[in-house]
């Protein structure tokens, strides 16, 4: 959902919508998926040149282990509390040093209220998502998932077929 910042009212707008799955904009959502539809419910409100957005996002995001991959419902429950200024004409000289200024919400024409919910959303989540501190992952060597079963790299003699390759080498 887009708003043009000039059809905000003084007294301030409330707004609903849903955010699903399989939108443009959810498909950015790193590293979780959405399994449904986030809602959010702000109400929004002109500060002097920007725009504050408060208010709620629920819904459900689906996180895969970084290490096994193993999938997992992790609910999303956040309040969110933003001002989005805009962006301004020229960036000043020290913009690139200030880093409270590299975490500034911008908007240009309109306020991206999809993406002021995807921010919030991955700021919450974890920078490493395992779905155990101990997991421990996915044999490179044979591709067997180690929280659940065991390697098989070392398993059974060599089929005698093969023999005979084991001393070759190309040439
Ligand atoms: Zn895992
Ligand atoms: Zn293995």
């Amino acid at each position: 959902m887009r708003l043009r910042p000039e059809d905000i009212p003084a007294s301030g707008l409330r707004v609903e919508f849903d955010l699903g799955p399989g939108g443009a904009a959810a498909d950015g959502l790193a590293p979780g998926r959405l399994s449904d539809p986030l809602e959010a419910r702000f109400f929004i409100e002109p500060v002097g040149e920007g725009v504050r957005v408060r208010g709620a996002v629920t819904g459900r995001l689906v996180l895969a282990c970084q290490r096994c991959l193993a999938e997992a419902s992790r609910e999303i429950d956040l309040a969110v509390d933003v001002i989005l200024s805009p962006l301004p004409e020229e960036f000043p000289e020290e913009f690139q040093l200030d880093r409270g200024d590299l975490e500034a919400v911008y908007f240009e024409e309109e306020v991206d209220l999809d993406r002021v919910v995807l921010d919030q959303v991955e700021l919450s989540l974890p920078m490493v998502y395992l779905c155990r501190e101990a997991c421990p992952g996915i044999c490179p060597g044979c591709g067997a998932d180690l929280g659940r079963e065991a390697c098989r790299c070392g398993e059974g003699p060599p089929d005698p077929r093969w023999e005979k390759l084991k001393d070759w080498r190309p040439r």
